[in-house]
């Protein structure tokens, strides 16, 4: 509790009331100028997600002013966290990002509430999320993305615009990033947006095998067939040092054979451990572009960003903000099944395999059914052995040319629709 008089409280304000101090464009016809405290900022923010961009997230918000933050985050804190994620300390090691994070940054800044959970957001119901103003995520999961994108779609009550939360979300990547609003069933989502996330495409095994090109190929390959062929007894565990250094070693042989240079002993534990990159100024830039257009869109002080702001820091510095299209056929936000070129001649199992990899569908355990028929179901387990045989069929065996599917996915609660066209 801060106990000092109001007029110092004020003081330590009077940068951020000088901003919404004058009317914006979509100020409130009632609103009084100059007011104080500023009601918008006593609005309750949810931040998902309480590790790198999620510490700058939050100690931005609370240094603009809001004062009833929450955050959820699952995670605990790691050694190796500590380059970037400034509100964590070596004796923090162990404990839940998102207990440390809301007592460092309350501590700091006086007369901010920060509530943490530790859990992840599904355990969340409808209810929990209606509560907040706006939602802003600093995630490094599309997966946990794609959830929240469609939970707060599928809150959308037209008749009572409290129901609409907008999501501000940033993401990086090394030195790229993108920040993006999205207003719920009004502007193009992450679900709409899907393929320009597609995910890394996986070196293709006989390269791998038989003519590799990179340094990375030779790690793959020490790390997927030389281990399984020399030592397929022990487990491979990419956080002993042991392991890594085999096959750090056999990763340079394997190099020297085809003359490719560049093996390191750190690319090997990013390969292994399959890390992307993370970069503090990276994640100070996207956070502080989330946070301000959280700070606008809360106070309507300033027009909002429409709607995505891409940053580019890999060759010198660049941005670019366009406005990403809603699509008709997406299949959280829109009403038409997304269209999908399907070969008719591969199995329905290389099917299934195949929407994990797929830029517009990355699905990993996908059950799928049409209207008339159950094609393939995981769960419970005697309709998973009914379906089983469906795998080794072809799909013209068991689809119509241009025919409609739904596609369910444990980690979704949604139906996704696609319409299947042969090519
Ligand atoms: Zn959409």
């Amino acid at each position: 509790m801060d106990t000092r008089p109001d007029s110092q409280q004020q003081h330590r304000w009077a940068a951020i009331h000088n901003v919404l101090s004058r009317p914006g464009p979509f100020t409130d016809p009632d609103w009084e100028p100059g007011a104080m405290p500023i009601k918008e900022l006593e609005e309750k923010i949810l931040v998902i997600g309480a590790g790198g961009l999620g510490c700058e997230i939050l100690k931005n918000l609370a240094l603009s002013g809001f004062k009833n933050i929450h955050v959820i985050d699952m995670d605990t804190i790691d050694i190796s966290n500590l380059n970037r994620q400034f509100l964590f300390r070596q004796s923090d090691i162990g404990k839940p990002k998102a207990e440390v994070a809301a007592a460092f940054v309350e501590k700091r800044v006086k007369g901010v509430k920060i509530t943490p959970y530790v859990g992840k957001i599904q355990d969340k119901d409808e209810d929990y999320y209606m509560q907040f103003k706006i939602v802003v995520c600093g995630l490094d999961s599309i997966e946990a993305r794609r959830w929240i994108n469609s939970t707060l779609i599928a809150m959308v009550d037209m008749e009572d615009p409290e129901s609409l939360k907008p999501l501000v979300d940033g993401g990086t990547e090394g030195f790229k990033g993108q920040a993006r609003v999205i207003l719920p069933t009004l502007t193009s989502c992450i679900e709409c947006q899907l393929d320009m996330h597609a995910p890394r495409p996986a070196v293709p095994l006989c390269t791998i095998a038989t003519i590799p090109r990179q340094p990375q190929h030779c790690i793959e390959w020490a790390h997927q067939i030389a281990w399984q062929e020399k030592r397929k007894d022990d487990t491979f565990d990419s956080d002993d040092m042991e392991h890594i250094s085999w096959v750090y070693n056999a990763a340079v042989e394997r190099a020297q054979q085809f003359h490719i240079h560049g093996v390191t002993f750190q690319m090997t534990q990013g390969v292994v451990k399959n890390i992307i990159p993370a970069i503090a100024s990276t994640n100070a830039v996207i956070a502080a572009a989330t946070t301000s257009e959280v700070l606008k869109i809360v106070t309507g002080c300033n027009p909002y960003l429409e709607n995505y702001m891409m940053y580019a820091g890999e060759e010198g510095v660049y941005t670019y903000t366009f406005e990403a299209e809603k699509k008709p056929d997406c299949p959280v936000c829109g009403n038409l099944a997304r269209k999908m070129d399907v070969d008719p001649n591969i199995t329905l199992g290389e099917f299934i395999e195949s929407l994990g990899e797929k830029a517009e569908a990355q699905l990993k355990k996908p059950s799928m059914r049409t209207e008339e028929k159950t094609l393939y179901q995981r769960f419970p387990p005697q309709l998973e052995e009914h379906t089983r045989p469906n795998l080794q069929l072809k799909l013209h065996e068991l689809l119509e040319d241009g025919q409609e599917i739904a596609v369910t996915d444990p980690a979704y609660t949604i139906d996704f629709r696609y319409r299947l066209n042969f090519k």
